[in-house]
């Protein structure tokens, strides 16, 4: 291509466009904040394809869905032919590749994908089957099974020394976990399902592989991969494995952004990158092009408290620019008060409320706000926190699609019996243990083979699902529907009308999803049931329907399932087009899911001591390192105005414990420097609080008699 046609390559700078357009090796991107590296990756990316470089050789490793989304409709917008550079987290990627080896892998073509929720499902089965559940000795809870085996499995480090690291407190009951875990692993594969640990285990596999290692790597030419200071060591393995068969790996991130220290991601994998990819070009960029001066130099003050950080100032390229405010205010309400008359103030003078952010370090820190924009009836979106496919009816609906691929998914099949009203958990288990042949493990009278790797369906398997997974061959599970006639036989009378409703239509639902897969048929299924549960019914059957256009849009209906799985939605809007694509609306987030993105007009809510750091993470001091981190990520998401909030009466929830009222000290991290830079005032004063918060007074006030001697 004529360079002519290379104009945007103009609009980097020197440093960026180097990066672009570096030619021969491992190439990483290591600098601050809004700094461009995301936009030097997406002009990577155009460059390479302009290059000639073939857009299907190219691999974009993002965080999220949306941010592969979004970059790729960048380098589109610079070179048309982006348009098919494959992009996608590490867990989407991973499920294509194992989808495609599914054979080789073991695993029944319709194989299901186990979220965190089902997983620590499974993980509590076990612990009851085993009598760990009954006996007196403080047994962990499936939370934190789940927790000790992804993170044994994401570090790549023995269970012994995770326990010993992370979880002095189970050490007793060690050996007993390590068989749970073994138990685990027996289970999903006699289920003919996997989590999510697994798919980048399988993938790695794959890349190890000595047959097909080299053929997967070598279908890239190029990987690059944003945010890498949010890698656990699992993706570092990844990046080498590809990086090993001359596929050239650019990494862009900063490591004082790194906030999955708690799911085994390390800022140290990206200062080590040079050692893992030899011959690796160091690029940094000193300019921060998102925000003005005195929000960074707020934010300055606060990275330099960090103890081991990589050294670096942000310097704003942009002129001017207004001192962050730190308000003090009396409680939630007064904050939310204020929070929306500031947004609605900002939309006055001409900043639409898509240019603008609340972010939060949990989603209840907005509850309080969200009543507010509600009574005023100000749109916002809501992202992170309890993600939208945890929502009951969301997993139902999920659960429906994962039965029409694999009916042996009894996780799913759990879950969908107690759609059925008044059939509760026991009598679920019950029917499945007859589903399953009177054997709960999921071995027994199999009536249909599940399809593998896309041949033709088996009939009448004579070995159990277990026997032949153990044996390493392909695992065929049983699909289970067939043995509803005995199994409706062991449900209580009242609830057998209604059962039998729900197994027949999604038995027909089923074969119309086979035929072509589309979300219809189930939507019906599922749309009368979930009316008659929740009392806001009719929101939540709205809910079913943007899935259904959602699986419409999608390409591949298959990859949709795992996707939402993979990649849990965080909110409607992000499921498909937001519904009103014109409408304007207020973004509410959590700072994890700000990640990377910038508005306007930035609000941090609730920056208190015990939230930040939380009191559950004031531990060690990498907790509370990483703690920092996350506020200066919160922080540097601002463009022109940032503003932190103290309320000086809060709702606290400390995990594990009643909700309580507690009065807030400002954050550790807003020292005296960090003041220093800000306007702090005080919003308004609480008559019932006599107690207050200490202030403190950050500017330097000038204070001399000497006028009055004029
Ligand atoms: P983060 O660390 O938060 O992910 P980042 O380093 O990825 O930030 P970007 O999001 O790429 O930074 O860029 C921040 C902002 O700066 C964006 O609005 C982008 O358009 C702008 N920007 C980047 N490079 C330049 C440039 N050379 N000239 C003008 N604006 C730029
Ligand atoms: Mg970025």
């Amino acid at each position: 291509a004529e360079t002519s046609e290379r104009h945007w390559l103009e609009e980097l700078n020197d440093e960026q466009r180097a990066a672009a357009t570096h030619t021969g090796g491992p190439l990483l991107i290591l600098a601050g904040a809004g700094t461009g590296k995301t936009t030097t990756l997406c002009a990577r990316v155009a460059w390479l394809v302009a290059e000639g470089v073939p857009s299907e050789r190219i691999l974009l490793l993002t965080f999220t869905r949306r941010a592969s989304r979004e970059m790729l409709q960048r380098a589109r917008g610079l070179v048309p032919a982006s348009s098919r550079v494959l992009g996608g987290t590490f867990h989407s990627v991973a499920h294509r590749l194992v989808r495609r080896h599914a054979a080789a892998l073991g695993l029944p073509g319709g194989f299901g994908v186990l979220d965190a929720g089902d997983a620590a499902d499974v993980l509590d089965l076990l612990r009851e089957e085993a009598g760990h559940a009954k006996a007196r000795t403080r047994f962990p809870k499936k939370g934190t099974l789940l927790d000790i085996y992804s993170r044994t499995v994401n570090a790549q480090q023995p269970l012994s020394g995770v326990i010993a690291e992370h979880f002095p407190w189970v050490e007793d009951h060690r050996e007993a976990i390590s068989a749970l875990f073994r138990e685990y692993t027996a289970r999903k594969k006699s289920l003919g399902v996997i989590d999510l640990d697994d798919l980048l285990l399988m993938w790695r596999a794959l890349a190890r592989d000595e047959v097909i290692g080299p053929r997967l790597a070598s279908s890239f030419d190029h990987v690059l991969i944003d945010e890498y200071q949010d890698v656990n060591g699992l993706q570092v393995d990844l990046a080498q494995a590809l990086g090993g068969f001359g596929c050239d790996v650019t990494a862009v991130g900063d490591d004082f952004q790194a906030i999955y220290g708690f799911r085994s991601a390390s800022a140290g994998h990206i200062l080590d990158f040079p050692e893992h990819f030899p011959g690796t070009r160091v690029v940094t960029l000193e300019r921060n092009y998102r925000s003005t001066q005195p929000v960074l130099d707020a934010a300055n003050e606060l990275a330099a408290q960090a103890t081991r950080a990589f050294p670096k100032r942000l310097r704003a390229d942009r002129p001017g620019g207004v001192r962050p405010r730190v308000v003090h205010i009396r409680d939630e309400a007064a904050q939310a008060e204020e929070v929306a008359n500031r947004v609605l103030e900002a939309r006055e003078n001409g900043s639409d409320l898509r240019d603008q952010a609340v972010l939060a370090r949990t989603s209840h820190d907005s509850d309080a706000l969200e009543l507010e924009l509600l009574r005023r009836k100000i749109p916002y979106v809501k992202y992170g926190g309890l993600k939208y496919l945890e929502a009951a009816h969301v997993k139902d609906f999920v659960a429906l699609l994962r039965l029409a691929d694999n009916g042996g998914d009894d996780i799913a099949w759990f879950r969908v019996l107690q759609l059925v009203e008044g059939l509760g958990p026991a009598s679920a288990r019950k029917a499945m243990a007859v589903m399953a042949g009177d054997d709960a493990r999921g071995a027994g009278e199999p009536s249909e083979a599940a399809d593998a790797g896309g041949a033709a369906t088996r009939r009448g398997l004579s070995a159990s699902a277990r026997d032949e997974a153990g044996e390493g061959r392909l695992a065929a599970v049983p699909d289970r529907l067939a043995a509803w006639p005995a199994a409706r036989e062991v449900i209580p009378s009242a609830t057998r009308a209604s059962a039998d409703a729900l197994i027949a239509a999604l038995a027909v639902a089923r074969d119309e999803q086979r035929a072509g897969p589309r979300a219809e048929g189930l939507r019906e299924v599922l749309a009368p049931l979930v009316k008659a549960r929740y009392p806001d019914g009719g929101v939540r059957v709205q809910d079913l329907d943007q899935l259904v256009a959602a699986a419409h849009q999608a390409n591949d209906p298959r990859h949709f399932v795992a996707e939402l799985v993979l990649d849990p939605p965080q909110s409607s809007a992000d499921l498909a087009q937001p519904p009103h694509l014109d409408e304007d609306y207020l973004t509410l987030s959590t700072i994890h899911s700000a990640k990377g993105l910038e508005w306007d007009h930035v609000h941090v809510l609730a920056v208190y001591d015990g939230n930040f750091p939380a009191d559950m993470a004031a531990g060690t001091s990498e907790q509370i390192d990483e703690e920092r981190r996350l506020l200066y990520v919160g922080m540097t998401r601002a463009r022109r105005t940032l503003s932190m909030y103290v309320p000086v009466r809060y709702h606290h929830r400390p995990r594990g414990f009643d909700d309580a009222h507690g009065y807030g000290k400002p954050s550790r991290f807003l020292t005296p420097e960090v003041l220093a830079c800000c306007d702090v005032t005080r919003l308004p004063d609480d008559p019932l609080n006599p107690r207050g918060a200490p202030i403190v007074t950050a500017r330097r006030l000038t204070v001399s008699p000497d006028s009055l001697f004029d």
